[in-house]
């Protein structure tokens, strides 16, 4: 979460609820100093953002913030160098596809997905290669469905041919096997 700020504010991703002490800061648009002291604060209609009136504690000018609370952007790094906006949706479609008529709970796409976001999120980092989303996705469809699994990965992956399929497929009956309870 990042606040944003008519573009003068620091930046932190720990949220303005802890204020200046969190180490992100608000610039006086008179005097340019950072020491504002808020002397009203309150919520807009929409909770997500906060109307907030400051007070240089130097020149004493007083100016009005809206702080908006925005999730953070994770960009994904493409293998061609590109850079883009995670895709929430593209990812939940990738999945649904591949768990089209299988025997699995109807939101169980949805979960996935959910638990790779916030494990992207979680990470800390920017820039995350599109590899690393294949895998985590792979990781989850092959818990969840290995039919599932193939399709994923034959869309994702593009195996070179019928000989790497087969590899894959052996390799999940070799963990099929060697699993077994
Ligand atoms: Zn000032």
């Amino acid at each position: 979460m990042t606040p944003t700020c008519g573009g003068i504010l620091g930046r932190d991703h720990d949220m303005w609820w802890s204020g200046a002490a969190s180490g992100w800061w608000m610039r006086c648009p008179q005097c340019g100093d950072r020491e504002t002291r808020v002397v009203d604060s309150r919520d807009l209609e929409d909770q997500a953002t906060i109307r907030r009136r400051r007070e240089c504690e130097v020149c004493g000018a007083r100016f009005t913030t809206y702080e908006r609370i925005e999730a953070a952007r994770l960009v994904i790094l493409k293998r061609d160098g590109r850079r883009e906006e995670f895709d929430r949706e593209k990812l939940l479609d990738g999945f649904r596809k591949a768990l089209t008529r299988r025997p699995v709970p109807d939101d169980a796409a949805d979960v996935a997905v959910d638990a790779i976001e916030a494990e992207l999120r979680g990470a800390g980092v920017s820039d995350i290669p599109s590899s690393r989303i294949g895998e985590l996705a792979m990781e989850r469809l092959r818990g969840l469905d290995q039919i599932a699994y193939i399709r994923f990965a034959s869309v994702y992956q593009s195996f070179e041919d019928l000989a790497a399929l087969k590899r894959e497929v052996d390799t999940l009956f070799g963990a099929r096997d060697g699993s077994r309870r």
